[in-house]
């Protein structure tokens, strides 16, 4: 009887960075195109690296594409196409990319361009913005970079505590797309304690969530598990984590190399999954491996 390999659905990149990535290997295209049209091809820059993944930037690299990591570098361009990625920026950088006459393709997640779209308006409707999530995070920047007064940012229950805001201070709190739900909770409810003027919009994004419980399901179902991913990805260890509860044959790789697998005769359900920042080629090259071989 032919083993089953099952790929869980969300293993990989999510659905904004896929779509950040692939918008840069599109801008590739077009102007690899308008170079072979004899028209001036521009050079392509992304505003930070597009995701935390040293062989995907690597390949951007070798393809032409330049990492540009603050508005001083900005600056000092005279043309391209800035390509912005999944964690979105704040206002003034798109600014800064029109004072400079350059063209600006926009591929912050719609879940993060929802944020700041949120606290533009409440801002400017006199709201005090409080930010749930990590005052040094790219994504906080940018929403911080969207408020028309100055926002605060909140991450943990002692901060949250000590809060100096008026007791009548009318607050709209966001959070920071890869928040813990549960944090986020217990945060909301500590200054609902202590401020009566609260409205909270929850921007969670769930899609971490969703791959852990996919993988979870999975793995309690397969005979052999299979993760893939960097070794300081976080979210890749605790993938690990999950499947290993579920799976006692779970392996941990972070290219295809490194699988060394054994499949017993008695094996007939293979699952894979694989963390946040793992390319499509290296789960398709483990994927058809153990379709070939097993
Ligand atoms: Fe991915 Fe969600 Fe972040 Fe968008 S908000 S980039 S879908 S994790």
């Amino acid at each position: 009887m032919q083993i089953e390999v099952q790929l869980a659905k969300s293993a990989g990149f999510c659905f904004g960075v896929k779509r950040a990535v692939d918008t840069v290997y599109e801008q590739i295209e077009i102007q690899k195109e308008a170079a072979a049209q004899g028209k001036n091809a521009l050079p392509i820059y992304t505003y930070g690296p597009i995701i935390h993944n040293e062989q995907v930037v690597a390949d951007l690299e070798e393809k032409g594409v330049r990492v540009i990591e603050d508005a001083a570098a900005l600056s000092a361009l005279s043309e391209g196409v800035i390509i912005i990625r999944s964690h979105g920026v704040e206002k003034a950088i798109y600014d800064l990319i029109e004072e400079k006459h350059l063209t600006c393709v926009d591929a912050t997640c719609p879940f993060v361009k929802r944020i700041h779209n949120i606290v533009q308006k409440e801002s400017e409707n006199g709201k005090q913005i409080l930010i749930i999530g990590n005052a040094g995070h790219p994504e906080v920047e940018g929403i911080m970079g969207w408020c028309s007064s100055k926002a605060t940012v909140v991450e943990t229950i002692d901060e949250m505590k000590s809060l100096q805001l008026p007791s009548d201070a009318d607050i709209c709190v966001v959070s920071q797309t890869t928040f813990n739900f549960n944090k986020f909770q217990e945060l909301v409810e500590i200054l609902e304690s202590t401020h009566y003027n609260v409205s909270v919009a929850n921007t969670i994004c769930n899609a971490t969530e969703e791959r852990q419980t996919e993988a979870k399901e999975l793995a309690s179902r397969a005979d052999v598990m299979i993760v893939v991913g960097g070794a300081h990805s976080s979210n890749t260890r605790k993938l690990y984590e999950i499947c290993s509860k579920e799976c006692a044959t779970t392996y941990f790789i972070q290219t295809l190399s490194d699988l060394h697998l054994e499949i017993p005769k008695s094996v007939r359900l293979v699952g894979i999954t694989a963390g946040a920042s793992t390319p499509n080629n290296i789960i398709e090259e483990v994927q058809s491996y153990v379709r070939r071989n097993f």
